[in-house]
Order: structure tokens, then C-alpha cells, then sequence
């Protein structure tokens, strides 16, 4: 077993989370990645970032709730959000999990709220990005996509290239001139759904840069986010958008909190458009525990700091 299957596997298990929170090294690793725990400790940081000329997403931490009670609590926090982003004129969106919007309970539910959201958002000129979970919610929330994109031009999804499926699904987006942040995918997946071998993961990662800059997939409304540290890629994508002549304002890079800050000034001195995702909430774990998964040395510089603690 490899350290990030171990991890992944962990990241399930929000038990070990509520042990973790009690640990003060654990803490300082979380706010690493983790703006903080209340949204004015987001807004703070967003608000830094678009000072500086940098578009933002916010995530309000959390998924799979278990009642509709957690589910409702989670729209009107991003509703709430969505309000203060349109009254600060900040160049920010919400980008958010359909599981902690009800999805695991139905998707009458799920979608009512997203409907709230979305509704929301269009009437403040604002996206609502709906990230990629596990593969068991990946047809489920492209069909929800379809169905909101119809209505909302607002809405937002997100593809995965590890999936072997992935470059079918694009091709449905393109149709729809769909809003696409494409990510290489942070779960666990079986072989027989996703690429186990890194490399693969980030060939195909490089083919969906070509395939939604092409010119087609341009003429068709696609505006595609292209989240990534992995700096060869970041380069493919700038390479490929100017090589396509796509204007500046017809594509983006995304970045998440935490990680290669130092990348940020270069992107910004050469004019490429970059929105850094910014985490908040006490709900930490899962997403704490992805980020761990993808980089080894993060977990030896938690174990080295507990060790010495
Ligand atoms: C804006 C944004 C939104 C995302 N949304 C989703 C989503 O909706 N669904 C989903 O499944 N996944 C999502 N992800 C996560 C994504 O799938 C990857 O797991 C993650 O971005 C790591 O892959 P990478 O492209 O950065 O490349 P990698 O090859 O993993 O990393 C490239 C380099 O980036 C740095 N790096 C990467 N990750 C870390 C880390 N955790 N800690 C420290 N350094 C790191 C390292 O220097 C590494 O060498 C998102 C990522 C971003 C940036």
C-alpha cells in the first residue's frame, strides 16, 4: 500500500479528525492550506489576492452531510457568501461540493439548492464552480451540469484526467460550451476507472488542454479553468492558448491555498490569468488529508513535527 492510498483511505475516516484538531501541530499544518476557520478569515485572505491582482474562488469546507439540516446550513452559508463577494465587488466565485449541498440524500434536494445558488450567482454576474468528488458521484454530476448549464449560464463543473472516461465526457462539455475546470482528480479510484500510473494521469491531463482550446471548443462558449502546480503543464496551457491565439480572457489557471505561492508572482508578472481556490470551515479533514495524499513530504514533515512534539 502506498502512502497516498493509505491516506485517501484515511481521509474517509473523520474520526481521526476530530483526534487530529486536538493536536496543536496538527492545527498549524491545516492552516497551511486552510485560510481559517470563519468566513471573514477567507474573505481576508481573498480580498489580499485580489489586492494583488489575483482572482479567487471560496470553498466553505465540508461534504458528505448525512440531513438536510447540514445540507440547508451549507447553501445559506454559500448564499451568504455569494452576497458578500457581490458587495465587496470581489473577483470571486464559490466553488463548491454537491455533497455537502444534500447530493448523498437526493438529488431533488441537491439540486434545489444548487438552484438557490445559481440563481443567486447569475443575478450578481457570479459562477457557481461545482467541484469533481469520487467516481461513484461523476455521471450523476455531469447530468446535474446538463441540466443547470440549460438554465444557468453561470454553472461550472469540473473533470478529472485520471479518469479513463474523461475525454468522452469533454466531448459532451464542448457541446454544452461548457465552463470546465479541468484537475488531475484527488481520490481514490480503482485501475479499471483511473489511470494508476502518474504519468498517464499527466499525458492525458495535457491532451484535454488541447482539446478544450481548440478553436471548435472556443467557437462553442467553452471557457476552461486549468487547475494545476505542475509547472510543465502550467506551461503547456500557455504555450497552447497562444499558440491558438485565445485571448487572455478566455481561459485561466487555478492554484489551490497553500501551495506554490511561489509560482504566483511569475504567472502575474507574465499576464496569465490565475484564480487561487481558498478553503475555510472546521470541516477540515477531508480535504486536508487530499492535499496530504498528493505530496508525500507533507506527511514526513507532519510526522517529523509530531515526533519532535
Ligand atoms: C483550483 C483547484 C481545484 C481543484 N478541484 C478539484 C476537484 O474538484 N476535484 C478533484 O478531484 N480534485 C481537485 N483538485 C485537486 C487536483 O485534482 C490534484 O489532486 C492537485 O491539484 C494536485 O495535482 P497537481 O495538478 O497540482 O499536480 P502534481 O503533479 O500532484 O503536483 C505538481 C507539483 O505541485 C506541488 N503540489 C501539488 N500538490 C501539493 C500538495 N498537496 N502540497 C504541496 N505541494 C503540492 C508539488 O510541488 C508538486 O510537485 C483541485 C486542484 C486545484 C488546484
Amino acid at each position: 500500500m502506498t502512502a497516498r492510498t493509505l491516506l485517501l483511505a484515511l481521509s474517509r475516516r473523520s474520526t481521526i479528525g476530530a483526534t487530529m484538531d486536538r493536536w496543536p501541530m496538527t492545527r498549524r499544518l491545516v492552516r497551511r492550506f486552510v485560510a481559517g476557520r470563519t468566513a471573514d478569515d477567507a474573505l481576508r485572505v481573498i480580498a489580499d489576492l485580489d489586492a494583488r491582482g489575483f482572482m479567487t474562488a471560496v470553498t466553505y469546507l465540508g461534504e458528505n452531510v448525512v440531513t438536510p439540516a447540514d445540507a440547508e446550513a451549507a447553501t445559506a452559508t454559500y448564499a451568504a457568501l455569494v452576497d458578500e463577494i457581490a458587495r465587496r465587488r470581489l473577483r470571486c466565485l464559490p466553488s463548491l461540493k454537491l455533497t455537502h449541498l444534500g447530493f448523498d440524500l437526493s438529488d431533488a434536494l441537491c439540486e434545489r439548492h444548487l438552484t438557490q445558488l445559481l440563481e443567486r450567482g447569475a443575478a450578481a454576474g457570479i459562477r457557481v464552480w461545482i467541484d469533481m468528488e469520487g467516481s461513484s458521484y461523476t455521471q450523476r454530476t455531469l447530468d446535474l451540469y446538463a441540466r443547470m448549464r440549460a438554465r444557468y449560464a453561470n454553472a461550472a463543473c469540473v473533470v478529472q484526467s485520471y479518469l479513463r472516461r474523461t475525454p468522452a465526457d469533454v466531448e459532451r462539455l464542448v457541446e454544452l460550451g461548457a465552463t470546465v475546470r479541468v484537475c488531475k482528480g484527488a481520490y481514490q479510484e480503482p485501475p479499471a476507472l483511473a489511470y494508476p500510473d502518474k504519468r498517464d494521469v499527466d499525458t492525458a491531463y495535457g491532451r484535454l488542454v488541447e482539446r478544450l482550446l481548440a478553436d471548435d471548443a472556443r467557437a462553442a462558449g467553452v471557457y476552461p479553468g486549468f487547475a494545476t502546480h505542475d509547472e510543465r503543464l502550467q506551461r503547456h496551457v500557455v504555450g497552447m492558448a497562444r499558440a491558438r491565439g485565445a485571448p487572455r480572457d478566455a481561459w485561466e489557471i487555478q492554484m489551490l491555498f497553500g501551495i506554490r505561492h511561489d509560482l504566483h508572482a511569475r504567472l502575474a508578472a507574465d499576464g496569465i490569468p490565475l484564480r487561487v481556490l481558498v478553503p475555510y470551515g472546521e470541516d477540515w479533514y477531508g480535504y486536508f488529508m487530499r492535499r496530504l495524499a498528493e505530496r508525500p513530504a507533507n506527511l514526513v514533515f507532519l510526522l517529523r513535527n509530531l515526533i519532535r512534539n
